[in-house]
C-alpha cells in the first residue's frame, strides 16, 4: 500500500471513530496544501476557509469523509495526515515528549519525575511513538479553557499542543519513519487531561521562589563554581547523598554571600540534582534549608 493510500486510511479512520478533524500532511510533517491566497494583494483580510478551497492549515481540518477524500485527491504527495487540537468534540490536547540522546532531552523521563514530584497520577490515554522513539500523549479537554502552545514549559522536552495546533496521527510517514500506536488500540480511549496538569499548562509564568536571606540578590556570575556542584551532588553514592548535598549547599551559599552566585538559583539546582540521585524531597528541602541557615542566618 502506499504511504499516501495508507495515510487516507487512516485519517478516515480517526475521523470516523474519534471525530477528529484531519488534514493531509507532507513527508515534513507540514500541511501539504499550499495556500490559495499567496497571490492575494497586502492587507487582504485574512482567510480561514471561508473562501471554500483547500490550503489554510489547520482550519482546513475536517471529519467529513467527502472533504477528507477530496483534500487527499488534491494532495497525492500526502504520506500523513494532522489532527486539530482544541476543537470540538474533544477539544484533543497533544503532550509531544521528545526523546533526543544528542540532545540529552528525555520528555518522558522529565513527564515522570514532573507529576512523580507533584503526585499527579496519570491515567492511561493513547500513545503514539514517533520515529525518533519519542511519544505523543493524547488527551481530552473542558471546551472552555484556552492551553497555549508552548514548547518545554511544563517541563524539558515536553511540548503542549492545543488550539491551532496539530498532531501528527498514526499511520503517517515523516522524513525518520512511521507513527505508530502504542497503546492498545481497542483498550484505551482518549482520557481527559489531569487537572494538575492542565493547571501546568495554563500557568502564565512559573511563581518566583521566595528570596534566601537578606544577601541573596546577587547576579548570577557563578556559573561554573554551581555547575562543580551539582555535579559533586550528582555523583554521590548511596550512603553520602545528604552529606554531600550539605556540603555543596553551604559553598553555594557562601558564593552566594559573596555576590558570586544568586542563592535562588543555586537552590533550585541543587534540589533538582538531590531529586535526580533520589533523595526524597522533604529531606532536601530540610538539608538546603539548614545550609541556608547555617551560612546565610535564618530568612
Ligand atoms: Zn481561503
Amino acid at each position: 500500500m502506499s504511504d499516501w493510500q495508507n495515510a487516507l486510511d487512516n485519517a478516515l479512520q480517526a475521523a470516523a471513530t474519534h471525530e477528529f478533524g484531519v488534514i493531509p500532511l507532507s513527508l515534513r510533517k507540514l500541511p501539504a496544501l499550499a495556500s490559495p491566497h499567496k497571490v492575494d494583494p497586502p492587507g487582504t483580510p485574512k482567510c480561514r476557509g471561508e473562501c471554500g478551497r483547500f490550503g489554510h492549515g489547520v482550519h482546513d481540518a475536517t471529519s467529513d469523509p467527502d472533504r477528507i477524500r477530496a483534500m487527499f485527491e488534491a494532495a497525492r504527495h500526502a504520506t500523513g495526515y494532522g489532527i486539530a487540537c482544541g476543537r470540538p468534540p474533544h477539544y484533543l490536547i497533544g503532550l509531544d515528549l521528545d526523546r533526543d540522546a544528542e540532545k540529552q532531552v528525555d520528555g518522558v523521563w522529565e513527564l515522570r519525575k514532573l507529576c512523580a514530584r507533584k503526585g499527579i497520577a496519570v491515567p492511561r490515554t493513547v500513545i503514539i511513538r514517533t520515529p525518533r522513539g519519542g511519544y505523543h500523549a493524547w488527551w481530552t479537554g473542558p471546551s472552555d479553557v484556552k492551553v497555549p502552545n508552548r514548547a518545554g514549559q511544563i517541563a524539558p522536552g515536553v511540548d503542549v499542543r492545543h488550539s491551532g495546533g496539530y498532531l501528527v496521527g498514526p499511520g503517517s510517514r515523516g522524513e525518520r519513519g512511521l507513527y505508530t500506536l502504542a497503546s492498545d488500540p481497542d483498550a484505551v480511549t482518549v482520557h481527559p487531561i489531569p487537572e494538575q496538569l492542565l493547571t501546568l499548562m495554563t500557568a502564565t509564568k512559573e511563581q518566583p521562589r521566595r528570596i534566601v536571606g537578606a544577601r541573596a540578590a546577587a547576579p548570577a556570575s557563578g556559573g561554573r563554581a554551581l555547575v562543580a556542584l551539582v555535579k559533586f551532588v550528582l555523583d554521590a553514592a548511596e550512603g553520602q547523598r545528604n552529606n554531600r548535598l550539605y556540603w555543596a549547599a553551604c559553598k553555594a551559599f557562601e558564593h552566594a554571600a559573596a555576590g558570586r552566585l544568586d542563592a535562588n538559583q543555586a537552590e533550585d539546582a541543587l534540589t533538582r540534582a538531590a531529586f535526580d540521585i533520589g533523595l526524597p524531597d522533604k529531606e532536601a528541602e530540610a538539608t538546603l534549608r539548614s545550609a541556608r541557615d547555617e551560612v546565610l542566618g535564618a530568612a
